[in-house]
């Protein structure tokens, strides 16, 4: 998983919660090793695809 700000692919999985109604997706909260950013990815338990979470309901 490459970070959104500096592309850097070290990063730690902060916390890690099953997505309601989805029990195949897995949301990750993720923090950047190199330029600490945090940021929220939605993953498929196979495959893990990133999915984009640009609307809610
Ligand atoms: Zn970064």
């Amino acid at each position: 998983m490459r970070c959104p700000n500096c592309g850097s692919t070290k990063s730690i999985v902060k916390e890690k919660r099953p997505v309601k109604n989805k029990p195949e997706i897995t949301r990750r909260r993720r923090e950047c090793l190199v330029c600490k950013t945090r940021w929220t990815t939605h993953e498929l338990l196979a495959g893990k695809v990133d999915i984009p979470t640009s609307h809610t309901g």
